[in-house]
């Protein structure tokens, strides 16, 4: 097995889920690093203070012992491991990929308050009053004109918000590079497969009276898409 799936593998394994279940329970909704407390479970990601590798994974004094793993905020783990711009200041990313592939969940798990996050469902909602799932038309072209007002401030770091997360579909290979130069973003790419949005719509009551206008946008995301 790659690297990759042999972690993979430990992270979904029962054993796992369970010992970070215990922790939880023994430690309560809190985060070891900042101290602050959390709402839900998911919210608290395991650190290990040891770097888990193929080679220490089956060790279980390292992946399993309670002294080496400290419950964190998935903001905090970043700050921990210095992703996302946590130890290099300002930075801007594109988040895309498919619809419902989950990149409002990732912003949300990666952001902190005060950074700035552009995104053209939540500007529907705003301008619209209607709920995310319904979207009139005749309102595109005002919700773009937000949209690339806020792009443009995000370009010329106009503000002072922290981090500034962009949050778009970009299944145009060409239109998503040149955005993301315009604005100096790193591209950040939200993976799900057709079949799992297509399932996820299919659990979403929610949508249920627009299923098949999210079909479409899902099938269309495929069918446009450039990696
Ligand atoms: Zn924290
Ligand atoms: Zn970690």
């Amino acid at each position: 097995m790659a690297r990759h799936s042999v972690l993979q593998a430990f992270y979904v394994s029962k054993v796992w889920r369970d010992f970070r279940m215990t922790l939880i329970l023994e430690r309560g909704l809190r985060c070891e690093h900042c101290g602050e407390m959390v709402t839900v479970a998911k919210e608290l990601t395991a650190h290990h203070e040891i770097e888990l590798t193929p080679d220490n994974v089956h060790d279980h004094m390292i992946s399993l012992n309670p002294k080496l793993v400290k419950l964190v905020h998935h903001r905090c783990h970043n700050v921990i491991h210095g992703r996302f711009g946590a130890k290099r200041g300002r930075s801007v990313y594109l988040v895309y990929g498919p619809p419902l592939a989950g990149k409002k969940t990732f912003v949300t798990e990666q952001m902190m308050r005060g950074d700035l996050v552009v995104d053209m469902d939540r500007l529907f909602e705003a301008v619209s009053f209607q709920p995310s799932y319904d979207k009139p038309d005749n309102l595109l072209s005002n919700v773009m004109g937000v949209h690339n007002l806020l792009l443009d401030n995000v370009k010329t770091r106009m503000g002072k918000w922290g981090n500034a997360w962009v949050i778009g579909g970009y299944a145009d290979k060409f239109k998503r590079e040149r955005t993301a130069d315009m604005i100096g973003a790193e591209l950040v790419f939200i993976d799900a497969s057709q079949d799992e949005c297509l399932a996820r719509l299919e659990a979403d009551s929610m949508r249920m009276h627009y299923v098949s206008d999210w079909r479409g946008y899902i099938c269309k995301w495929f069918e446009q898409y450039q990696a």
